[in-house]
């Protein structure tokens, strides 16, 4: 190719000539013009051509660097389906070289159930059909130690683009297939935690509600063909909130995986069993013959139980309720077995807890008793279905009540006048006790201002508190506002406390219970005996009064044990100055024989029932009279 500067030169010079040529034979200006162009024009081509192959070169550079770069395995096939080029990042993900492949069909990497597939997206490109974008599959790794990942198979993501060119006759033909594979082993991991979260139960690693629900479906449908049984096993770790308490979540969640791995060693493969939340688990057990075939495993479970758990520095012995029921003999949906199984823990519960129940259809009666009852007890506070009585309090040698302890009733519409034992747990496990024990308390200030009102002399009314309402931060002090409030001096108004309220969370409410002490409030220790505090403790409790449980009075003075149990409170209180009152005496005998014991105080229905308010005044009027009242009172109720 003649150069563009040659051409500008000869033009020129052709200028020069022509300016002499002009003398001789003068150029016509146009032909100057169009030399000149001419020559322009194949000077800028060639320059042009020069850029072009110089961006072509850097083009094709940036281009390999990029293939080979790629982290995505980058291909090309023949016509036939034999690589014709593979990027290096083969070598990560295969293992196998780039020699290794070349020349080698697709289908000696591939999964063989994955190869009609991706045999289907190579057609298509071969016809040029665009339907699909890309199939996942799994390619083979070579099966040297070349990788450090053990894996046979990855899983990947793959596309394919055809090539086409001209054929002489101007046809579009097909030359072969270009793409990328993409190494996708890292997001069907995150795929699957995923999808094992969302089934799973994190702490225990069990299966959650929803995995279960699913099972339990499944196990549903196959005994409906096969004719067979199902048990579902509601199981409820006992007093783990105490656990919880004392020793802090961290232990509690310890246990609750211990006991996770406990469960899981009684169970057979077919077996699921899952946690439902908190200390909350249930089993599912397939293919059951007879009621027997579960009762068994529930037995098997308690007895691992009876070993104790480690718990860093603490050695725990945890036990469950369990309730059990039947498909399709106790019901005919997954909802019902779940919630009956439920109900029938409950009845475990009740039964001492540590033992398992086979539900019965009377179990749900009584629980739906029990939803129609917490139902009134929301409503109970609003329509003033409640009413306090009080119990007196006598003393022995003179005859004469020295206090009153405030006992809550509920006038049912339906069921008449329930004592407290028919529905406190409820107001407690709802949470209902909250508002009904402040009512109390009102209610109670509320009488005694009425009664000084009337001109009548007081006697200490005691009111029973729930560990719920002892539990509260500032229960100390809105007691005292509220006494306060109705202007009554703290020391009119005593509160009682079990043990096991105290014990629930001693170091919260002994300085609860000191604060109300030194602000004059009598604090007794209600059903004393009946729980496990520490005889130590009993020194350290900033408390008045002991209040010795009915439950050693019923069978005195046959009873010798009870006898020397009481004689043995009677003469502790004495050594610590403590105030003693006997719960629950309901003869003569048993009153002699707790006088021959040196008891001073005690409450009790041969003393008098609890009595309405009204009834309460007009004893008190009596009793102000300084008459001995027992026999009147007696005929009274
Ligand atoms: P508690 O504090 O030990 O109350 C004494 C219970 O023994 C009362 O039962 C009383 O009627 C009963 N009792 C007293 N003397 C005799 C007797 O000689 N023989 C028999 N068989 N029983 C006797 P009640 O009123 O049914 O109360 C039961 C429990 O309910 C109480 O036991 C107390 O723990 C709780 N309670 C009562 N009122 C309230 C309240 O206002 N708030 C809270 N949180 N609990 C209350
Ligand atoms: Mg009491
Ligand atoms: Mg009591």
């Amino acid at each position: 190719m003649v150069s563009g500067d040659a051409s500008i030169e000869s033009a020129i010079s052709a200028l020069r000539r022509g300016a002499y040529d002009f003398v001789r034979k003068p150029y016509e200006p146009d032909e100057i013009l169009k030399r000149v162009q001419n020559a322009l024009a194949s000077r800028r081509l060639e320059v042009e051509n020069r850029g072009m192959s110089k961006r072509l070169r850097r083009s094709e550079q940036w281009h390999r660097y990029l293939v080979h770069s790629s982290p995505d395995l980058i291909y090309s096939l023949d016509t036939e389906g034999r690589f014709t080029f593979v990027n290096k990042a083969v070598e990560r993900i295969l293992g196998f070289t780039k020699r290794e492949l070349l020349g080698k069909h697709y289908s000696a990497i591939i999964h063989d159930e994955d190869i009609l597939g991706v045999a289907q997206l190579f057609n298509e490109r071969r016809t040029g059909e665009r339907s699909s974008h890309g199939v996942e599959l799994r390619l083979k790794r070579t099966d040297d130690n070349r990788l450090h990942s053990p894996k046979r198979f990855v899983p990947v993501e793959l596309n394919a683009m055809g090539m086409y060119d001209n054929d002489s006759a101007g046809q579009r033909r097909f030359i072969g297939t270009y793409g990328v594979v993409r190494d996708i082993a890292d997001r069907k991991q995150a795929e699957k935690t995923i999808a094992y979260q969302a089934y799973h139960d994190l702490l225990t690693a069990l299966p959650n509600r929803a995995l279960f629900q699913d099972r339990l479906a499944q196990a549903m449908t196959q005994a409906k063909r096969n004719i067979t049984r199902l048990a579902v096993m509601f199981i409820d770790l006992d007093k783990f909130k105490f656990v919880n308490d004392s020793l802090g979540h961290v232990a509690g969640d310890k246990l609750l995986q211990a006991l996770a791995s406990r469960l899981r060693s009684c169970l057979r493969e077919v077996d699921t069993l899952a946690r439902m939340g908190g200390d909350e688990f249930v089993l599912l057990l397939p293919n059951i013959n007879e009621a027997s075939d579960a009762t068994l495993i529930a037995e098997k479970i308690l007895l691992a139980l009876q070993e104790k758990f480690v718990i860093g520095d603490h050695e725990l012995f945890a036990s469950v309720s369990i309730g059990i029921v039947l498909y399709p003999d106790d019901a005919s949906t997954s909802e019902n077995l779940i919630k009956r199984a439920d109900i029938a823990m409950y009845h475990a519960k009740n039964q001492g807890r540590n033992n398992y129940q086979l539900f019965n259809y009377t179990m749900d009666a009584q629980a739906s008793g029990r939803l129609a009852l917490v139902r009134d007890l929301r409503n109970a506070l609003e329509r003033n279905e409640f009413e306090v009585h009080y119990h007196p309090q006598v003393d022995i040698p003179s005859g004469r009540i020295i206090g009153l302890e405030a006992l809550l009733r509920w006038k049912h519409p339906a069921h008449g006048l329930l004592s407290p034992s028919s529905f406190i747990h409820l107001a407690e496990e709802t949470g209902i006790i909250g508002p009904i024990g402040e009512w109390v308390l009102r209610t109670v200030c509320g009488h005694a201002i009425e009664w000084r009102k009337a001109g009548h002399p007081l006697v200490r009314i005691a009111v029973n508190i729930s560990p719920q309402q002892i539990q509260k931060p500032d229960f100390a002090d809105k007691f005292l506002d509220l006494l306060g409030e109705y202007q009554i001096d703290p020391a009119l108004i005593g509160i009682e406390i079990t043990e096991s309220t105290i014990m629930k969370d001693v170091e919260k409410t002994v300085p609860k219970l000191r604060k109300l002490r030194d602000m004059g409030v009598e604090i007794s220790l209600d059903d004393f005996g009946t729980g496990y505090l520490s005889l130590s403790y009993l020194n350290k409790l900033p408390i008045h009064t002991i209040k010795v449980d009915q439950s050693f009075i019923r069978d005195i003075p046959q009873n010798a044990g009870h006898v020397s149990i009481v004689n043995a409170i009677a003469t502790m209180a004495r050594g610590l100055l403590l105030r003693l009152v006997i719960e629950g005496v309901e003869t003569k005998t048993q009153l002699d024989s707790l006088v021959g014991i040196g008891c001073n105080e005690y409450q009790g229905f041969l003393f008098a029932r609890p009595l309405s308010s009204e009834k309460t005044i007009e004893l008190l009027r009596i009793n102000h009279a300084g008459r001995r009242i027992e026999d009147k009172v007696a005929a009274q109720a």
